[in-house]
């Protein structure tokens, strides 16, 4: 097996103590010389000059390639459109497109703004700049959580694909057969872009519930089980999740995954000690 791509996800840092450590944690990464990093964006446009900065100072330090995430719910077009100048003239060549979390109050109503859907905006990005950008395009395996079924979900999926995604990156899971049921559906469906799964690194119990609750991905009840006994030996805790990590990013790599994409959640060791320990399974 060759090599896999990792790529590695960060947000911009919401406090004063939290910058402070984000330039070791970037130069950690990037010792293990990713393919790219990216940076997340607030939803409804909160934060735009935060994953700006972030981006500027991710590429100033590592010369690595960054991409920012751009949502386009709560924003207009002119706003996106200044937006996409400013990643131009930085440099950017790669914008992971999305909607965006809606805001509680507009749960149960459509998107605000003047994109509704990341379909419009991988559109929009496309009329804008034609193919200056490689776009990636979040995918849900377990179906995006405010869908209405997994049909509509897929071909919803399909839209952003028809206007212009050149790949994907996976909602988080912890049960390889989701992915390779999406990617199934996908080659029935002709579609040939990368789909890679987003990873999250298993640092606690109670954080790993509420990430897969709030985005509907399922925690195997052994899983579950076996968290909530190691929750007060983080140590424990914390190997369980690399031995459960390794093996699942191991059956998805030999299965034909393009790479990994983690959700550092600002972190380096968990990641760092994922990719190390994936390598020595891989090269096995
Ligand atoms: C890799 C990754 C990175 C992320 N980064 C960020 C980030 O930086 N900032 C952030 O705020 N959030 C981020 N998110 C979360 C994401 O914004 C949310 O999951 C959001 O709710 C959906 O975004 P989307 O781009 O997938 O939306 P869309 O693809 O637009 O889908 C949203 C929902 O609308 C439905 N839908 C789509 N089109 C239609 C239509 N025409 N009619 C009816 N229903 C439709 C879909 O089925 C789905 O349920 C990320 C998610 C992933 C997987």
């Amino acid at each position: 097996m060759d090599t896999p791509n990792f790529s590695f996800e960060l947000f911009p840092p919401r406090t004063p103590e939290s910058a402070a450590k984000l330039p070791s944690v970037i130069q950690k990464l990037a010792a293990v010389s990713p393919s790219y990093f990216s940076v997340t964006h607030g939803a409804c446009g909160s934060d735009q000059n935060g994953t700006y900065d972030t981006l500027l100072s991710v590429v100033e330090q590592t010369g690595i390639e960054t991409a920012p995430h751009l949502t386009c719910v709560g924003s207009t077009r002119a706003n996106i459109a200044a937006q996409l100048d400013r990643y131009r003239e930085a440099g950017v060549k790669r914008i992971v497109a999305l909607r965006g979390d809606l805001p509680a109050t507009a749960m149960s109503a459509s998107a605000p703004g003047e994109l509704h859907y990341a379909n419009e905006l991988v559109s929009f990005i496309r009329e804008q700049h034609g193919d200056y950008f490689r776009i990636e395009v979040a995918a849900y395996p377990e179906m995006h959580p405010q869908a209405a079924n997994p049909a509509a979900d897929f071909e919803n999926f399909c839209r952003k694909v028809e206007a212009g995604a050149d790949g994907a990156i996976t909602q988080l899971f912890y049960n390889a057969d989701c992915y390779f049921d999406f990617v199934e559906r996908c080659d029935k469906a002709g579609i040939r872009i990368p789909i890679v799964p987003g990873v999250m690194p298993i640092t606690g119990y109670a954080n790993t519930l509420r990430f897969c609750t709030n985005c509907g991905a399922d925690l195997p009840r052994w899983m579950r089980l076996r968290l909530e006994q190691l929750q007060h030996d983080k140590d424990a805790l914390v190997d369980f999740g690399i031995v459960v990590l390794t093996r699942l990013c191991e059956s998805l790599l030999r299965n034909g995954a393009p790479g990994l994409h983690f959700y550092t959640i600002n972190q380096s060791e968990p990641s760092l000690r994922l990719v190390e320990s994936l390598a020595l399974a891989v090269m096995a």
